[in-house]
C-alpha cells in the first residue's frame, strides 16, 4: 500500500484536487490534499498536438498551470508560445465539459510562486517576488498574500524587464536587453560562447553541446571562463532585483528554476548589486533565498489556488 492509499485508509474524507502542470516538454499532474501534501503523480510527455481537445483528453485534472499567459476569470489562454494550439483556446470550459467539474487555469510562474509561498522558500511571508530562472524567466508577485495578475492576467513579467537598455541582445518578447537574455539557462549558453575566445584555455571549448549545468559544473571546478559567465548573470538578475525591491518592499525573493542551480556562483553577485542600488531599508529587508519545492511548485499552487476558490 502507497503512502497515498494509506492516507485515504486513515482519513477516507482526504480532500484532494487534481492538479496539473501543462509544460511545453512533460505534462505532470498530482493529487494534493489540503496540507499540501503530494499524493498520486505522474508524468508523460505533453501530447504533440495540432488540437487543443487532444490536451483536453490527456489532461483529466482541474487545477491547470499553463505555459503562457491566461485570462484566470474566463479560463482562457491567452497565449501558450510553447504550446500554440491552446492560443486563445477556451481550456477551462472544455475541461469541465470533459470532466464535470468546475476546472481553473493559471500562469506557470504565478502557480510557482503561490506553491513556493503556501509550502516552499516562501512559507511564513505574504509579500513575495518569485524568479524562474528556466528556458526562459518567469516571474510572479504576491502582495499582502494575493497573487498580483494586473488588470490583464499578464503581470509579473519580470523576465521582461529591461537591465540592458542601449545595445542590449534582443529577446524573443520584441524587446531588446531584457532580464530573461542575461539570466535564463539560455543566456548562459550563449554569454559562454561569446565570452569564450578570451578563455582559450577553457575545458568548456571541448565541450560538445554546451548546456548551463556544463557550465556551472565547469565553474564549480574554477573554471575562469564559467565563473565570469555567472557573474554576469548575477549582474544583470541584481540590477533587475534592485528595481523591483524598490518598487514593491518584499520580504522575500524566492530564485527558483533549473539555472537556480548555479547559486553558489550568481547569488552574491546579486547581492552585490541588490545592495549597491536598492534603497537600504528594502534591501536589508529583501531576503534572496533558493526555491525549495522545484517542479513541484507550479502543481502545490494550483492546488492552493483551487482551494482557495472554493473557500470564496
Ligand atoms: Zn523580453
Amino acid at each position: 500500500m502507497n503512502r497515498a492509499d494509506k492516507s485515504r485508509r486513515d482519513n477516507p474524507s482526504v480532500d484532494l484536487v487534481f492538479t496539473a502542470d501543462l509544460g511545453g516538454t512533460h505534462l505532470r499532474a498530482a493529487t494534493v490534499d489540503t496540507e499540501g501534501r503530494i499524493h498520486e503523480r505522474v508524468k508523460h510527455k505533453t501530447p504533440k498536438a495540432d488540437k487543443a481537445d487532444e490536451i483536453v483528453r490527456a489532461i483529466s485534472a482541474l487545477s491547470v498551470v499553463v505555459p503562457g499567459t491566461v485570462q484566470v476569470e474566463t479560463g482562457v489562454v491567452t497565449k501558450a508560445p510553447n504550446v500554440p494550439c491552446l492560443d486563445g483556446f477556451r481550456l477551462a470550459a472544455a475541461l469541465t465539459s470533459e470532466l464535470h467539474l468546475p476546472a481553473t487555469l493559471e500562469n506557470d510562474a504565478n502557480a510557482a510562486a503561490v506553491g513556493e509561498m503556501w509550502m516552499g522558500a516562501g512559507r511564513g511571508s505574504r509579500t513575495i517576488i518569485c524568479v524562474t530562472l528556466g528556458t526562459g524567466v518567469g516571474g510572479g508577485i504576491i502582495l499582502d498574500g494575493e497573487l498580483w495578475r494586473g488588470i490583464d492576467g499578464s503581470a509579473g513579467e519580470i523576465g521582461h524587464i529591461g537591465v540592458e537598455p542601449f545595445g542590449g541582445v534582443a529577446c524573443t518578447c520584441g524587446s531588446r536587453g531584457c532580464l530573461e537574455v542575461y539570466a535564463s539557462a539560455t543566456a548562459i549558453v550563449r554569454m559562454t560562447r561569446e565570452a569564450a575566445p578570451r578563455y582559450p584555455g577553457s575545458p568548456l571549448h571541448s565541450s560538445e553541446e554546451l548546456t548551463a549545468e556544463k557550465v556551472y559544473r565547469s565553474g564549480v571546478e574554477g573554471d575562469e571562463l564559467a565563473l565570469e559567465v555567472f557573474r554576469r548573470m548575477g549582474q544583470y538578475l541584481g540590477v533587475g532585483l534592485a528595481s523591483l525591491i524598490n518598487v514593491l518592499n518584499p520580504e522575500k525573493i524566492v530564485i527558483g528554476g533549473g539555472a537556480a542551480a548555479g547559486w553558489e556562483l550568481f547569488a552574491e553577485h546579486a547581492r552585490e548589486q541588490i545592495a549597491a542600488r536598492a534603497f537600504p531599508v528594502p534591501a536589508r529587508r529583501a531576503q534572496l533565498v533558493r526555491a525549495e519545492r522545484g517542479d513541484d511548485a507550479g502543481l502545490l499552487g494550483a492546488a492552493h489556488i483551487a482551494f482557495s476558490q472554493r473557500e470564496k
